[in-house]
């Protein structure tokens, strides 16, 4: 237990630390499950609950959160390499990993068409096994673009609203 991984991952953009994440990976990669498997998400959360306290109401999030890192997890594998931790830069002085602004797509909305990978300066997207895509790196997002929410069709696309940029604008966030 002692010997767990430790990893910060960001939840609707506050950091939450998780306790053997990368042995719960490497359990899963091995036992052959690949990122389109639809009981994915159930096993992730199931695994990650063995040493973590997850809030019912926050179950979402984290999936979403977790689905989207094993996917790296598993191109880092399936590609030979080890999996990388980057440096996503600062944006107004904050680690951009705290700003919580980049795209949610709706895998019920979202028809696969790819125009936001193609309107997208950044790897943010990866289309997925099931022909939709998914947000693989959020935190490369250009802080404030919106293009990928104007190309989407169906609307599949949320986006953080502008406002909530003010408060790390204004330095409010300082604060704490
Ligand atoms: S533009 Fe919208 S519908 Fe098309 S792939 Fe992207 S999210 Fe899906
Ligand atoms: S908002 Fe801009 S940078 Fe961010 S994912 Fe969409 S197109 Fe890419």
């Amino acid at each position: 237990m002692g010997n767990l991984s430790y990893r910060m991952i960001y939840i609707g953009g506050a950091p939450a630390g998780l306790l053997g994440v990368d042995e719960l990976f490497n359990v899963l990669f091995e036992a052959g499950m690949t990122p389109g498997d639809e009981n994915l998400g159930e096993k992730l959360i199931k695994g990650v609950k063995k040493h973590n306290f997850v809030p019912k109401p926050a179950i979402k999030d984290y999936q979403d959160v977790l689905l989207r890192e094993y996917l790296k997890y598993y191109h880092a594998r399936t590609g030979g390499e080890a999996p990388v931790t980057r440096d996503y830069g600062q944006w107004e002085g904050y680690p951009r990993e705290h700003i919580p602004w980049f795209p949610t797509v709706s895998e019920e909305l979202c028809n696969g068409c790819g125009k936001c990978i193609e309107v997208c300066p950044k790897d943010v997207f990866q289309p997925m096994e099931n022909g939709k895509v998914m947000v693989i790196e959020p935190f490369l997002c250009i802080v404030g673009c919106c293009f990928c929410k104007s190309a989407c069709d169906p609307k599949a696309i949320l986006m953080p609203q502008r406002e909530m940029l003010d408060q790390y604008r204004h330095g409010q966030m300082h604060a704490t």
